[in-house]
C-alpha cells in the first residue's frame, strides 16, 4: 500500500472512532505548516466529515495568518467548519508577549511553557488529526504513535495501534476523558512530503519560498541560530520581546528576586544564545537561577 493510501485509511479508521466515541467528525490541527497541508488533503479525499482548526501562538509570521485565513476561507466556502482557537491562561486571553513577563523567564528549550499554553489548547474533548512526524524530531520518534490518548500523566498515555482490535476496545472505555490524537503521516520522511507537495500541487504557506525550513512562532527557541534570521526579516517581533522582556525584569524586581540580567537587551542576547556578553547566564546556569528564585516564579 502507497504512504497515501496508507495515511487514507488511517484517518478513515480514526473517522469512525471519533463519529463512535465522540459523536463529532475528526478535527485537523493545522499549523499552517507543510504536514497540515498534507493531512488536510488526506482527509479531504478520503471522503469522511472533518473539521479544521488552528491555535493561535500570536506569534506567527504575517504570511501564515493571511495563509491559513485564506485556507479557511476556501475551506468554509466548500462546508468545511473551521475554526481559531484563542489561547488562554488563567481565565484570561494570553499572548507569548503577555506570558514572558507572567512566568518571569523567557521561553526556552528546556522550558516550551508558551507551546503548552499557545499551542496545545484547542481540541479537547475530541479526536484530533496531526501532522506529526518521527522524521522530524528525535524526541517525538521515541513518544509518538499513529494513534495517541492525550493527558497530562506521560504513564497514563496509550500508544495504540489500528490494526489491534483488543487495544481499540480500550481505546473506547478511555473515550471520554480527553482527546484522542491520530497522527497519520507518521512515518512519512522529508523528501516524501515534498514529493507529495509538488506532484499534487499543494499550496503551502509563502514561507518556506522565502527560505525557511520551518514554520512556527517567530523567534521560537526551537530555531536555534534561525532566528537571527528571522528577527531580520521580521524585527517588530524583536521588539516585541524586547518589550516582553523588559516588562518581564520589572516583575522580577516587584517581587524581590534576584537576576544578573541589567536590561532586557541583556535577557534578549542570554536567549538568543550569544556569548561573551558581560553578566551573562549560560544555558546551564538556568536550572540554578531558577532553583534560586524558585518561590518567587510561576512555573505552571
Ligand atoms: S515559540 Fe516554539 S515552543 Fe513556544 S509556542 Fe511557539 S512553537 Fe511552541
Amino acid at each position: 500500500m502507497d504512504l497515501e493510501q496508507k495515511a487514507i485509511e488511517r484517518v478513515r479508521t480514526a473517522s469512525e472512532m471519533s463519529l463512535a466515541l465522540y459523536g463529532s467528525p475528526l478535527v485537523v490541527t493545522d499549523s499552517g505548516g507543510k504536514d497540515s497541508a498534507i493531512c488536510r488533503e488526506i482527509v479531504r479525499r478520503a471522503g469522511i466529515p472533518y473539521e479544521v482548526q488552528h491555535n493561535l501562538t500570536t506569534a506567527d509570521a504575517p504570511q501564515t495568518i493571511y495563509y491559513l485565513r485564506e485556507n479557511f476561507k476556501r475551506l468554509e466556502q466548500s462546508g468545511i467548519p473551521c475554526q481559531i482557537n484563542y489561547p488562554f491562561y488563567k481565565g484570561e486571553r494570553a499572548t507569548m508577549w503577555k506570558l514572558i513577563p507572567i512566568k518571569k523567564f523567557p521561553p526556552t528549550r528546556i522550558q516550551r511553557y508558551c507551546c503548552q499554553i499557545l499551542k496545545e489548547g484547542g481540541g479537547m474533548g475530541r479526536f484530533i488529526i496531526t501532522g506529526v512526524r518521527w522524521d522530524e524530531s528525535v524526541k517525538r520518534k521515541s513518544n509518538r504513535g499513529i494513534f495517541e490518548n492525550f493527558t497530562k500523566d506521560p504513564g497514563k498515555k496509550l500508544i495504540l495501534n489500528n490494526d489491534n482490535d483488543e487495544r481499540r476496545l480500550l481505546f473506547e472505555n478511555c473515550s471520554l476523558k480527553g482527546k484522542r490524537i491520530c497522527n497519520p503521516i507518521v512515518d512519512w520522511k522529508d523528501r516524501d512530503v515534498w514529493e507529495y507537495i509538488e506532484s499534487e500541487r499543494l499550496p503551502v504557506n509563502p514561507l518556506y519560498e522565502m527560505g525557511f525550513f520551518r514554520v512556527g512562532c517567530i523567534g521560537c527557541p526551537m530555531a536555534g541560530k534561525i532566528r537571527w534570521k528571522e528577527f531580520s526579516l521580521f524585527p517588530t517581533y524583536k521588539h516585541a520581546y524586547i518589550r516582553a522582556f523588559d516588562r518581564m525584569l520589572d516583575c522580577i524586581h516587584a517581587g524581590g528576586s534576584k537576576t544578573r540580567w541589567k536590561t532586557a537587551e541583556d535577557v534578549f542576547l542570554w536567549w538568543m544564545e550569544v556569548e561573551q556578553v558581560e553578566g551573562q547566564l549560560k544555558l546551564e546556569d538556568f536550572e540554578e537561577w531558577r532553583s534560586e528564585n524558585g518561590k518567587q516564579m510561576e512555573l505552571e
